[in-house]
C-alpha cells in the first residue's frame, strides 16, 4: 500500500473516531423517545469510536520496534477485533427496543446473535495465544493467521441474522430507521468481502463507522418527525388537533383553494352526562369510538380533526355536507364498559356550526372563530342541531357581543332596573305579590331581558347579575317599609347557573339581612329545566332557603322534562305554571293541569299561573282551583313608581 493511501486511511480513521466520540457526548445530553434506544445508540457510537481509534493506533505503531510500539500494536489489534463484536452487540440492543422489547417477537434470533457475539469474542481472546486469526511478527507487523477468513464467519452470521430481523419486522420501523438498518446490515458485509482482497485496507471498520453515524442521524431525524407528528395529534382520538388540522388544510388547499368545501365545528352533546354516569374512562372510550365512526364516513379529500374533548372540526365537500350533518344528528356506536364488561350501544348527537368557505383569502383562524361561534349560537340560543353562518347571523352575533361588552359598565351605572309585575289573588281581586323583572334603561331606550339575559347566561355573568337584582329589590323593599307602605312578597329570578355556588342560600340571606328586610318578603324563582346540575343541588338550596324563612318558586313549570320528579322531590313553596300551559287550554291540558294542581297542593306548595291574558283563561284556572294569577290580564310589569301606586291601592276593580 502506498504511503499516501496509508496516511489518508489513518486520517479518516482518526477523524471517524473523534466524530463518533462527539456524537456519543452530544447523544448523551439529548432526550430520546425511549431510554433503551438511547443507551443502545450511545453504546454503538462509543464502541465505534474506540474501534476506529484502535485501528488508527494499530497503523500508527505498525513496525515500531520500541517497547511502546510492541504493546500498542498488540493492544490496538486486539481491541479492533474485539470491538467489532461490542458494536454489533449495541446494534442488537437497538433492534430489541423495536421488536422483542415491545413483545413483537424475534426473541430466538436475538439469542443467536448474543451467542455468536460471545463466541466471536472468545475466539479473539484465543487468537492472542494461538495466532489462529492473526499474529504480530518479529518486526512488529500484523500478519493474517491460518484461520483469518474464519474470523469473518461470526460477524457475517450476525449481520445475516440482523438483516433477517429487519426484513421480517419491516412494518414496525419507520422508513428512515428501516433504510438505516438495511444499510447497517449489508454495507459492512460487502466491505468485509472486499477487504479480503485488499491487504491492509480497513474497509470493514470504516464502513461500520459510516453506518454508526448514519444510524444516529436517521434516528434523530426520525424522532424529530415523530415529535412533530405527535404534537399535531389529539391524544385521545388520534385525529389532528387544532394545530395539525390547520397544517393539514394549508397543505391540502394551497392558496385558499377551498371554496368547494364547508367548514364545520361540532360539539358532542351529553358528554358531561355520560362522564358522570359511566365514569371518565368510559367517556373517553365513547369519544374514541365516535371519532372512529366519523372517520369511516369522511372522504379522502376531506379533513377531520378534534380540538380537544368533545370538540371536533371538519372540512367537508359541499355536496357531501348534507349527509355529514345527518350523521352528526345521530350516529350509532358500540362501547364496552371495561368495569363490568357490559356492551353498550349509544346514539351520539352533535350540534354543529357550518360556514360555506368563500373563494377568498380568509385566514383559517377566522374560519375557526366563525364556526365555533355559530355552533355556540346553535346550541345555546337557537337550540338547533346545526346552523349555517349567514351575514345576518354574524351581524346579530356582533351586535350581541357589543351589548355584552357594555353590561359591566351599565351595571355600575345602575342602568338595569327592576320592573314589578303584580301577582293577583283572583278571589279577592287583590295584589298578593309581584315578580321583579329586569329592564335595561339604555339612554332612555328600555331593553327587555330576552336581549341580554341569555348573553349574561352564556358569559357566566348571570350569577353576579342576579345578586345585583336581589340587592336592588331589597333596597326598594326597605324604602317602601320605611315609607310605611305594606309591600307584598317580591320574587326575584335566579338563574340555575347559581346552583354551582355551594353558599348560594347563605349569600342570598346575607343580602336580605343587609337591608333588614323580613325574609318572607323575598321569594326566589328558579327555572325548571334539566341541565348539568343534579336535582340534589336544587333541593339543598331550596331546603336551606326555607330554613332562613325565604320562600321559593319553581318557574316555567311544564316546559322542562323532569316535572313529575321535581314535584315529588323538591320542597319548593310555589309552583309557577308556564304561559305555554295556560295558552290554548283544551280538555286534555285541563285534565293534566287539574292533577298537577292537586298534586302540588298535596305536597304543600301553592300554585300560580303566569301569562294569563284573557278572561276565559282566568275562569278556567279558577275552576281548577288556581286562583293566583300573574299576567297582562291584570297588569304588565310596572315601573317602580306605578307599582308603588299599586301597593297603596291593592284592589283591582
Ligand atoms: P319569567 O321569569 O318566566 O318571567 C315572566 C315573563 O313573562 C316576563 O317576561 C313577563 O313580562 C312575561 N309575561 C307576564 N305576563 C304575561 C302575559 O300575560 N303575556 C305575555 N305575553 N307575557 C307575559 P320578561 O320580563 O320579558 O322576562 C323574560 C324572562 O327573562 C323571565 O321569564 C326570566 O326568565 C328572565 N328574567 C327577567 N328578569 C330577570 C332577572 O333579574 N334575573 C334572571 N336570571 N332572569 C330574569
Ligand atoms: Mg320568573
Ligand atoms: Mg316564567
Amino acid at each position: 500500500m502506498s504511503l499516501d493511501v496509508k496516511h489518508i486511511q489513518m486520517s479518516v480513521l482518526l477523524f471517524g473516531s473523534i466524530l463518533c466520540f462527539f456524537i456519543f457526548i452530544f447523544g448523551s445530553i439529548l432526550q430520546y423517545q425511549s431510554r433503551g434506544r438511547k443507551i443502545a445508540l450511545l453504546h454503538i457510537e462509543l464502541s465505534t469510536s474506540i474501534l476506529l481509534l484502535a485501528d488508527y493506533f494499530a497503523y500508527l505503531f505498525r513496525g515500531d520496534m520500541s517497547t511502546l510500539g510492541y504493546w500498542m500494536v498488540r493492544i490496538a489489534n486486539f481491541l479492533v477485533f474485539f470491538f467489532v463484536y461490542v458494536e454489533l452487540n449495541g446494534l442488537n440492543q437497538y433492534l430489541r427496543t423495536f421488536t422483542y422489547q415491545s413483545a413483537k417477537g424475534g426473541k430466538v434470533k436475538y439469542r443467536c446473535i448474543m451467542i455468536m457475539t460471545i463466541l466471536g469474542m472468545l475466539c479473539i481472546v484465543l487468537s492472542q495465544f494461538t495466532g489462529i486469526f492473526y499474529r504480530i511478527d518479529e518486526n512488529n507487523l500484523y500478519q493474517r493467521g491460518p484461520l483469518f477468513y474464519i474470523s469473518f464467519v461470526a460477524p457475517l452470521v450476525i449481520y445475516g441474522l440482523i438483516l433477517s430481523v429487519v426484513i421480517e419486522y419491516r412494518r414496525i420501523f419507520t422508513k428512515m430507521i428501516f433504510y438505516a438498518l438495511i444499510l447497517f446490515s449489508t454495507m459492512p458485509v460487502v466491505c468485509s468481502i472486499l477487504q479480503a482482497f485488499f491487504y491492509g485496507l480497513s474497509l470493514l471498520n470504516l464502513s461500520m463507522g459510516v453506518c454508526a453515524i448514519i444510524l444516529f442521524v436517521f434516528s434523530l431525524v426520525d424522532q424529530n418527525l415523530l415529535l412533530v407528528h405527535i404534537s399535531e395529534l389529539d391524544k385521545l382520538t388520534e385525529l389532528p388537533n387544532e394545530h395539525g388540522f390547520m397544517h393539514e388544510i394549508m397543505l391540502r388547499f394551497p392558496k385558499y383553494t377551498w371554496h368547494e368545501y364547508d367548514a364545520i365545528y361540532f360539539d358532542v352533546v351529553h358528554m358531561a352526562t355520560y362522564n358522570r354516569k359511566y365514569g371518565n374512562a368510559v367517556g373517553d372510550e365513547i369519544l374514541k369510538e365516535y371519532a372512529r365512526a366519523l372517520c369511516k364516513k369522511v372522504e379522502d379529500d376531506e379533513v377531520l380533526g378534534c380540538i380537544g374533548g368533545n370538540r371536533f372540526i371538519a372540512f367537508i365537500r359541499r355536496n357531501h355536507t348534507k349527509d355529514f350533518l345527518e350523521l352528526l344528528d345521530g350516529i350509532d356506536i358500540r362501547v364496552i364498559n371495561k368495569d363490568n364488561s357490559e356492551k353498550m350501544q349509544l346514539t351520539m348527537k352533535s350540534v354543529a356550526g357550518v360556514y360555506e368557505v368563500p373563494n377568498s383569502n380568509i385566514e383559517p383562524r377566522q374560519i375557526l372563530n366563525y364556526i365555533i361561534t355559530t355552533c355556540n349560537v346553535a346550541k345555546n340560543e337557537k337550540h338547533k342541531p346545526f346552523l349555517y353562518l349567514t351575514p345576518d347571523l354574524w351581524e346579530e352575533i356582533v351586535r350581541k357581543r357589543d351589548l355584552e361588552a357594555e353590561i359591566p359598565l351599565a351595571m355600575e351605572k345602575r342602568e338595569f332596573k327592576p320592573f314589578y309585575q303584580p301577582k293577583v289573588d283572583s278571589e279577592q281581586n287583590k295584589l298578593c305579590g309581584a315578580e321583579a323583572l329586569v329592564r335595561w334603561d339604555r339612554n332612555g331606550e328600555i331593553i327587555p331581558p330576552y336581549r341580554f339575559v341569555p348573553v349574561l347566561e352564556q358569559a357566566d355573568g348571570i350569577c353576579k347579575f342576579d345578586f345585583y337584582m336581589l340587592d336592588y329589590v331589597c333596597q326598594d323593599l326597605r324604602k317602601w317599609i320605611d315609607q310605611g307602605l305594606n309591600p307584598p312578597t317580591i320574587s326575584v329570578n335566579f338563574s340555575r347557573k347559581n346552583l354551582g355556588n355551594p353558599n348560594l342560600a347563605k349569600e342570598i340571606y346575607d343580602v336580605i339581612l343587609k337591608y333588614a328586610v323580613p325574609p318572607e318578603l323575598i321569594q326566589i324563582e328558579i327555572t325548571e329545566t334539566v341541565d348539568e346540575y343534579p336535582m340534589e343541588a336544587l333541593k339543598d338550596v331550596i331546603e336551606m332557603l326555607r330554613q332562613y324563612g325565604v320562600s321559593t318558586a319553581i318557574d316555567d313549570f311544564g316546559t322542562g322534562s323532569a316535572s313529575i320528579n321535581l314535584l315529588m322531590e323538591v320542597p319548593f313553596s310555589v309552583l309557577k305554571i308556564d304561559k305555554s300551559f295556560v295558552d290554548n287550554l283544551n280538555d286534555k291540558k285541563e285534565k293534566i293541569l287539574e292533577h298537577i294542581i292537586v298534586m302540588s297542593r298535596e305536597m304543600g306548595a301553592d300554585v300560580i299561573a303566569e301569562g294569563v291574558e284573557e278572561r276565559t283563561q282566568l275562569d278556567t284556572l279558577k275552576k281548577l282551583n288556581c286562583v293566583k294569577i300573574q299576567g297582562y290580564f291584570f297588569d304588565k310589569p310596572l315601573a317602580k313608581s306605578e307599582f308603588e301606586r299599586r301597593i297603596r291601592d291593592p284592589f283591582y276593580r
